[in-house]
């Protein structure tokens, strides 16, 4: 059973929206004005930004509120908000009953990143996920994607894909572990500054997974 080791955030959910909808609700709940629901996105960076940089900057902003408030709000992240797009999930199916084990791979907390695979129903359409926080090495090393292929049994040797948004988290890995991938561009184009590329490059999760499943089609 072929692997797709596919990343969670921004890959699987659209992790941005629901971050700014809880941001949204953060600032709405403190009688904070919602603007500044852009000045929290850039602060957040997708959250590539350390999260205690993150909570220090809204600690500094919000002096008036506690301390225990923002770090809910932080903890918590885009977690409440996260949904699985029906094209998504419909591509998923396609792809296990096309013989593919997907395994979700992904950097961050085992708290907020469960929570988002338990919120948007993803924990019942992959075959497993690690979580970095969890197995104690993060993307882009070989370990992780090991662990995800043992999740299931598996092996890397086995053959798979890799399919995420991050160049030097997803797109770094599959090279390192000798796997082709696909990375969803999201609107950029590909950092030329980098000595290596993705097999591929799609719109978003559903296009990738056709074009998994056409070219390896025999
Ligand atoms: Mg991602």
């Amino acid at each position: 059973m072929p692997l797709l080791l596919v990343d969670l955030d921004n890959t699987l959910v659209d992790r941005d929206a629901a971050f700014r909808a809880a941001s949204v609700e953060f600032l709405t709940t403190h009688g904070l004005p919602t603007v500044d629901v852009d000045w929290i996105m850039r602060v957040d960076a997708s959250g590539y930004r350390p999260r205690a940089v993150v909570a220090q900057a809204l600690r500094e902003r919000y002096a008036s509120l506690d301390a225990g408030s923002v770090q809910a709000f932080i903890d918590r992240g885009a977690a409440d908000f996260v949904t699985l797009p029906e094209a998504t999930r419909f591509a998923l199916r396609h792809a296990v009953t096309a013989g593919w084990t997907p395994v979700v791979v992904t950097n961050g907390s085992v708290t907020q990143q469960e929570a988002k695979l338990r919120i948007s129903g993803l924990a019942s359409e992959v075959a497993g996920w690690v979580i970095s926080e969890g197995v104690g090495v993060k993307k882009p090393s070989r370990a992780i994607f090991d662990a995800a292929a043992a999740s299931v049994g598996a092996r890397l040797e086995d053959g798979g894909w890799v399919i995420g948004d991050a160049p030097q988290a997803d797109i770094a890995g599959a090279v390192g572990v000798g796997l082709p991938s696909v990375w969803l561009h999201l609107g950029r184009t590909w950092p030329s500054e980098l000595p290596f590329q993705p097999t591929h490059v799609a719109d978003h999760l559903p296009a990738a997974l056709d074009h998994i499943l056409t070219v390896t089609r025999s």
